[in-house]
């Protein structure tokens, strides 16, 4: 560890270390990154060095196709931690992404009352932040 240090710390924005850059500097953008794995053909998030199926170590980055359906979400009105406190409410979600995996997220562009389980969603991007998005079909 040992960063450089922020006085200002953000609590949406993980360190990113060797292991991740790849998924943040894909995420700037505009690009969501999952991991493959090449012994039993699953896909992961949030990314792992080795697969959480298999415990195999044959994994890679693959571009996502930003499709997701919605799993389940949380309105959530009070949050302490910068940058959060100036956003709420704001909509904590869980996805399912086509490719699988299942990520927790947060849903953008969408009124509360709108919310639906299982409602297509697509990725976006806030400030480099993988954030969903009803589909609007
Ligand atoms: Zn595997």
């Amino acid at each position: 560890m040992g960063g450089p240090h922020h006085d200002a710390q953000r609590h949406d924005v993980p360190e990113a270390d060797a292991f991740t850059r790849p998924y943040w500097a894909a995420a700037a953008e505009g690009r969501l990154l999952i991991r493959r794995c090449a012994a039993c053909g699953r896909a992961h998030h949030y990314p792992r060095e080795f697969c959480p199926h298999c415990w195999s170590e044959e994994v890679t980055w693959e571009e996502a196709s930003g499709r997701a359906t919605l799993y389940t979400w949380s309105a959530v009105h009070r949050n302490d931690l910068p940058p959060f406190r100036a956003r709420v409410p704001y909509l904590a979600a869980v996805v399912d992404l086509a490719e699988g995996p299942r990520m927790m997220t947060e849903l953008v562009d969408c009124p509360e009352r709108a919310v639906r389980a299982g409602m297509p969603l697509r990725v976006a991007f806030r400030d480099g932040i993988p954030v969903f998005t009803p589909t609007g079909r």
